[in-house]
């Protein structure tokens, strides 16, 4: 029988963020809207080869969401477990397009448990008008000059134009 207390007021939204879009802005604020407290974890991931430093990542949803102070921004370099338990978080949340998230969300959820059963993974349906909408295809949108209107802020569409146009990288 597990406890029945009321385990946390906080919850981790952890990711790569490489960049923040509006999808993740959108899952941010509703986990905001239910927990006291909000740390976004900006994973480091370099075996994912990000297009942004993680200093970048960071600034860019730090900015977006300097006015509410429910919301903090902390990077991370080690387990996403120990990095709650850092936290005091017991929730981690996680947010879900189509089904095609399903299979490796679940995996995820699954380590996350074996490596520490306190932790709870909880999902969030993305809204309708994130749906199809990932940092994969506003890069891939920005570095064919597409509109990235609406799909990600205004620190994030100046700097993708600032890359794309200027061969930055
Ligand atoms: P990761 O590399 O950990 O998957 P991402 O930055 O790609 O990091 O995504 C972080 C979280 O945000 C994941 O749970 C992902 O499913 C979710 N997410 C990304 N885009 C959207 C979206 N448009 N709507 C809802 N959730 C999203």
């Amino acid at each position: 029988m597990i406890s029945l207390e009321r385990v946390t007021e906080v919850a981790i939204v952890p990711g790569s963020f490489d960049p923040i879009t509006y999808g993740h802005i959108d899952i941010i604020e509703r986990a905001a809207y239910i927990f006291d407290k909000v740390v976004v974890g900006v994973a480091v991931n370099p075996e994912k080869k990000p297009l942004f430093t993680l200093e970048e990542r960071v600034k860019f949803i730090t900015d977006v969401f300097e006015s509410s102070s429910k919301i903090e921004v902390k990077s991370y370099n080690k387990l996403l477990t120990d990095f709650a338990l850092e936290n005091n978080a017991k929730i981690i949340i996680r947010g879900l397009r189509a089904v095609s998230d399903f299979e490796r969300e679940f995996q995820i959820a699954q380590f996350i448990k074996k490596l520490n059963p306190t932790l709870e993974v909880m999902f969030l349906m993305s809204s309708p008008e994130y749906m199809y909408l990932s940092s994969s295809a506003v890069k891939e949108i920005a570095e064919f000059g597409g509109c990235l209107k609406g799909l990600v802020p205004n620190n994030v569409e100046k700097a993708l134009m600032k890359i794309y146009q200027e061969g930055r990288r």
